[in-house]
């Protein structure tokens, strides 16, 4: 759901909702097939287009990027969409993003604290280092896309320069920080494969083998988690997938090799041998 949908509603003024979607639907709202999911609400734009919202300029533009609006008005929405009881998942792709997206999270809980909100930021494309404590703070989940640097890194590190392209995307300093790191494909803007997203945040590695920010690199464990069980904690879904565990829905693929045991630059191209949807073998039509 996009933030922009929320409209002005009738609630009781003691309710403390501005705004909401009609009937009150919110995150949560239908069953474990198709619900709704987080409110959407974008900050900034993008690194292709050199729209993501920067705190420097771009390595050799004169620019820093955009913000989707004016702060307060993005804060006001993030605030509001917290107070009608949504889930937020907000886009901040460049550090000056994740500023206005922290500050007003930060806001949003003072009002009216709701520890298990599960609030997260989507993309988290570049951060700082003292941007860190912040998420850990206010218990900000980070969900990156691997993907993205895996085929666009090279052009990214240049765009970002020396100093902060070891920020893109980051892993290590997430989890070091006790940030639920979360994996995510951002399909169809990019590659959907989780596996060749697995192998980046292990090896950190763009497709011209440029390494990215090496520090970064997590275990094959930890990034398989992040795109299982912390996937489905930041879905609210724990009770249900994440993890193969008696009472969670037969969820599963089977692979033609161990993730753990094969050679780092192999994982992306394991091959994915069956799929069980809720404990039933599921094969492509051909
Ligand atoms: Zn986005």
């Amino acid at each position: 759901m996009s933030g922009d949908r929320l409209r002005p509603v009738a609630a009781h003024e003691t309710d403390g909702i501005p705004r909401a979607l009609d009937l009150g639907m919110r995150t949560g709202f239908g069953d474990d097939r198709l619900s709704v999911g987080a409110l959407k609400i974008y900050t900034d734009g993008g690194m292709m287009a050199r729209t993501a919202a920067l705190t420097s300029p771009y390595e050799g533009l004169d620019h820093t990027g955009q913000l989707q609006d004016d702060p307060e008005i993005l804060t006001n929405l993030i605030v509001d969409g917290h107070l009608a009881g949504w889930q937020l998942a907000v886009h901040a792709i460049g550090d000056r993003a994740a500023d206005v997206a922290l500050d007003a999270l930060d806001r949003a809980q003072r009002l009216r604290p709701r520890p298990e909100a599960r609030h997260r930021i989507e993309h988290a494309g570049l951060i700082r280092p003292d941007q860190l404590p912040r998420f850990a703070r206010l218990g900000v989940s980070a969900v990156v896309q691997p993907n993205f640097l895996r085929y666009f890194g090279d052009d990214y590190a240049s765009i970002m320069g020396v100093e902060r392209a070891p920020w893109l995307y980051r892993g290590r300093a997430f989890l070091d920080h006790g940030i639920a790191l979360v994996g995510s494909s951002d399909r169809p803007v990019a590659d959907g494969s989780p596996l060749r997203a697995v192998q980046f945040m292990v090896e950190r590695a763009s497709t011209s083998g440029q390494v990215i920010g090496p520090d970064e690199g997590i275990t094959v464990d930890e990034a398989l988690h992040a795109y299982t069980v912390a996937g489905a904690h930041a879905c609210h879904w724990e009770d249900s997938l994440g993890s193969l565990t008696p009472g969670k829905r037969a969820d599963l693929v089977v692979l033609g090799d161990d993730p753990r045991r094969v050679d780092t630059s192999r994982i992306g191209d394991i091959e994915v041998v069956e799929t069980y949807v809720d404990g039933r073998p599921r094969r492509p039509r051909v």
